[in-house]
């Protein structure tokens, strides 16, 4: 199944940073170094938006924090119901994510999400809590976010028969 939603943590995935926070008009991280996005990552999120495949965002942060550093950046309106929320069940966070589309009428198969994330517990808390979402881990399978789009035009693997 084609891949219909991508799903990006935040630190140390859309970013590069960790531990960010706002002072004045610029994004810095906890050694005072200005926030960038992650490497490719406009382009990214561009291309997914010109293909129609739905994006958002699935963090553990304060909410506040976070959207307002999107706003910033000029990130808000590339998301779909993004997840912020002060804990780490990722899980749940994606499921709500998936019942809130499913309301509107875009009801997505496990199969059809695509999770990105640095941390490998919260891929497998997802897979676990989810189902079979397809999942890539940043700055392992991901150096660059481009790299996602390099998996999307992979052949799909055929079914054994
Ligand atoms: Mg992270």
């Amino acid at each position: 199944m084609a891949i219909r939603l991508v799903i990006l943590d935040c630190d140390r995935t859309l970013w590069e940073h960790e531990d960010v926070f706002i002072d004045g008009q610029t994004v810095q991280d906890a050694r005072g170094e200005q926030v960038r996005l992650a490497r490719g990552a406009r382009e990214l999120l561009d291309a997914l938006r010109e293909r129609g495949i739905l994006i958002s965002v699935c963090s553990w942060n304060r909410a506040d924090l976070v959207f307002a550093i999107f706003d910033l950046l000029g990130l808000t309106r590339y998301f779909v119901h993004p997840k912020v929320e002060f804990h780490p069940h990722k899980d749940r966070m994606i499921a709500a994510l998936l019942a809130e589309l499913a309301r509107e009428g875009t009801v997505l198969h496990a199969e059809e999400v695509l999770f990105v994330d640095d941390n490998p517990m919260m891929l497998e808390m997802v897979r676990q809590g989810v189902g079979p979402v397809r999942t890539l881990r940043a700055q392992i399978d991901v150096l660059d976010l481009r790299d996602v789009l390099k998996y999307l035009d992979q052949p799909e693997p055929t079914e054994p028969t």
